[in-house]
């Protein structure tokens, strides 16, 4: 694309705060939005024409594992403590250069056909630089955090000292922290598989170097149960007693937490990731989501990885968010436009990243996505939140664009090969199952 062009025709829906408009305009330039409203009159030689779709902020999804691509349908039928030992922890720790490229890639394959154009994801704790190159190379924007265990998660083969886990780190941060459109986080994995003074140590790392500390919480009830016989506290509490909460904190799951962690992540302002279908795939449990948003917490959406959902469909997240709690508390609970919200300018808060992403404004990046409400399966409808969430699908994203960039249009990817992902998919999931003794 050219550095200035135009997007006409849209009906066009700048946040949830306000109502979209037909006929708007979108002048985009160097990447940025540089302008926003109808007949704007800007002379551009390139016009991309909406066709009346919506045109909104791309979705945000606050976390995913790239590097689980790969395993997609492998894990079935487990909670979540076997399916970390029997599966996920032996596969992370067959990757190689080739099998984590690949498994990436075809995670941000799907993330950009389903309008995701910002996420953060959690890895494992070899490879991390390759993920972020090729991340980078499709365009996308993400952070993606440097995973760390130590042997105290009884899996040895992916135990690491954390001299040279965050020695890893500052590998990463010297090749990728000025970098324009990835960046790094720390993610010590859960609190069973870390010492405290391990925990102790990175969110330290973190805080020094102004890094966002992503870990999990509270996804089963056995997890807090072994968090509170080994430490004496349930697990937001222990995480807070040991420095991982706050605003730089992202906190994926929360499904069993108390009333007084529920307060707790509140008066700390840490983020919760809030990933639905994964919890519902391991059968962990629902998150109080409604609660948390009235005390004013943080809460963004998720996929979690392709090996317990199976899909990374933001559309299909938003979906569940909102059954899960009509069917928790009632059909008024959990209305579509906030959904829309925790998707978009909600993730971007969970980021740090809102004033730059999250909403179509002019100075943001232009993270935009144009979505088809035309199908059948979505018409008639009057509320684009409604007809978003509950309507729409996947496949109904028209084309998703990223720092000004359009990464998917008419059907395909533009700067992923898709006949060679597919064939690559292939051999390297034969290998890794092979590596890991699955196969
Ligand atoms: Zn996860």
């Amino acid at each position: 694309m050219p550095e200035r062009w135009l997007i006409h025709n849209a009906l066009l829906w700048t946040s949830v705060d306000c109502e979209p408009i037909a006929n708007g305009e979108v002048l985009i330039e160097n990447g940025r939005i540089a302008a926003v409203g109808r007949q704007l009159r800007a002379r551009v030689e390139t016009r991309v024409n909406a066709d009346g779709g919506l045109v909104m902020p791309g979705f945000v999804q606050t976390h995913v594992h790239l590097c689980q691509t790969l395993f997609r349908h492998v894990a079935e039928g487990e909670v979540l403590l076997p399916w970390l030992r029997k599966y996920i922890w032996p596969l992370e720790a067959a990757h190689d250069e080739a099998s984590i490229r690949t498994s990436t890639l075809l995670a941000c394959a799907e993330l950009i056909r389903g309008g995701t154009t910002t996420f953060l994801s959690m890895e494992t704790v070899r490879h991390t630089d390759v993920v972020l190159e090729t991340v980078e190379s499709t365009g996308l924007t993400g952070i993606v955090s440097h995973c760390l265990m130590d042997e105290s998660g009884g899996f040895f083969p992916l135990a690491v000292s954390i001299e040279d886990g965050l020695a890893d780190c500052d590998l990463l941060l010297r090749r990728w922290a000025d970098h324009p459109r990835v960046g790094v986080a720390v993610a010590p994995r859960f609190a069973l598989a870390c010492r405290e003074t391990n925990l102790r140590e990175v969110a330290q790392y973190a805080r020094d170097r102004r890094l966002r500390l992503h870990t999990h919480s509270s996804e089963q009830a056995e997890e807090v149960t072994e968090v509170l016989r080994r430490t004496g506290r349930r697990n937001v509490e222990y995480l807070h007693h040991v420095g991982i909460s706050g605003p730089d904190t992202c906190l994926a799951h929360c499904v069993h937490i108390s009333e007084t962690e529920q307060r707790l992540l509140s008066e700390t302002d840490t983020r919760v990731l809030h990933c639905p279908s994964a919890n519902c795939k391991l059968g962990s449990g629902i998150a109080p989501i409604p609660e948390l948003l009235a005390l004013g917490v943080s809460v963004s959406l998720g996929a979690d990885g392709a090996a317990c959902n199976n899909r990374l469909d933001m559309l299909e997240e938003m979906r569940m968010a909102g059954l899960l709690q009509k069917l928790r508390l009632g059909p008024a609970a959990l209305p579509a436009r906030e959904i829309v919200h925790l998707a978009t300018a909600g993730g971007a808060r969970a980021l740090g990243m809102e004033r730059e992403i999250g909403s179509i404004e002019t100075g943001k990046r232009a993270n935009i996505i144009i979505v088809d409400l035309s199908r059948f399966h979505i018409l008639p409808w009057e509320d684009p939140a409604t007809a978003l969430v509950y309507g729409a699908r996947a496949d109904d994203i028209a084309m998703t664009i990223v720092d000004g960039r359009i990464l998917y249009e008419d059907g395909g990817l533009t700067a992923i090969d898709e006949d060679a992902l597919r064939h690559e998919v292939t051999i390297q999931r034969r290998k890794i199952l092979a590596r890991a003794g699955l196969g």
